[in-house]
């Protein structure tokens, strides 16, 4: 045990030999552990520190922006530039502050029942409204009655997440397709397109945070790389599981399973 922290960390790693024998190890990872939280620590106050003085140049560029005609034309392209830019920090360091939020703290205990369907169509109207020019065509088949209880913000971050990443990644003119269902093995949430789709060896690495399959690419669709690993933090804290189906030039389908015992029918 250190002397900040006297919680001791263990992992355990049982192996069969033949019918009788177990081979049982048990490492002591308590450093490793203090080391890993000390990196997440760091990250979420550094992102802080950034979020003030950012908020300052944002703020002055949007009024420039806004006066620009009291300026030398010259100057109207690289003002807009540094505000694009600055809105990509500023979504980089509040995507950051939630990843860190949500490793850091527990779930909260009483969790009230979120209307899926209400949430599913407010977050496409969302997206349409941002790609409208790419006439993207989104359908929802959803269960209106069905409910899941959770925390509403944590669920549109991560639904939003998967509903952008569905536009971002399809050409113009595609289909997506949102459905939510329940069966014996659970409530499910599948969100389809019909994009550029990912090859099955980016697959298992595809929620970790900054994690891209073609970094030159998603840099211009503006994303920041941590929208899977939202994805995943909010559904661990939900019980619940992502699974990932895509074929190269055909589409992807996002599937969110959540235990039925968080559901309930409105
Ligand atoms: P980003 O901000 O780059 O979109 P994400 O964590 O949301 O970060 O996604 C990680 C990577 O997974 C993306 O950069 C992209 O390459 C790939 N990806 C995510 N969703 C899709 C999708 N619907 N279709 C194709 N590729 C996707």
């Amino acid at each position: 045990p250190s002397p900040t922290n006297d919680r001791l960390w263990l992992q355990y790693n049982i192996t069969r030999y033949g019918n009788a024998e177990h081979l049982m190890v048990v490492r002591d990872i308590t450093r490793l552990h203090q080391l890993e939280q000390m990196r997440k620590d760091f990250v979420a106050n550094v992102s802080h520190e950034l979020r003030t003085p950012l908020t300052v140049i944002a703020g002055y560029l949007e009024t420039m922006l806004e006066h620009s005609e009291e300026l030398n034309p010259r100057w109207s392209r690289p003002l807009q530039q540094m505000n694009q830019q600055a809105g990509r920090m500023q979504h980089l360091l509040n995507d950051l502050l939630l990843l860190a939020k949500l490793e850091a703290t527990t779930p909260p205990a009483t969790a009230e029942p979120v209307d899926v369907a209400a949430l599913l169509q407010s977050i496409s109207n969302d997206a349409l409204a941002l790609s409208a020019e790419r006439q993207h065509g989104i359908e929802l088949d959803v269960d209106r009655r069905l409910a899941l209880r959770g925390s509403e913000s944590e669920l549109r971050s991560a639904f939003s997440n998967l509903v952008f990443n569905a536009v971002k990644y399809t050409p113009a003119g595609g289909q997506i397709r949102l459905r939510w269902w329940r069966d014996e093995y659970g409530a499910h949430l599948a969100v389809q397109d019909s994009g550029i789709g990912i090859e099955a060896k980016h697959l298992p690495r595809l929620t970790e945070r900054f994690y891209r399959v073609d970094s030159s690419r998603a840099s211009s669709t503006g994303g920041t790389g941590l929208g899977l690993a939202i994805v995943k933090h909010v559904l661990l804290r939900h019980q619940g599981r992502l699974d990932i189906d895509s074929s190269l030039g055909k589409g992807s389908t996002f599937v969110c399973s959540f235990p039925l015992s968080l559901t309930e029918s409105r």
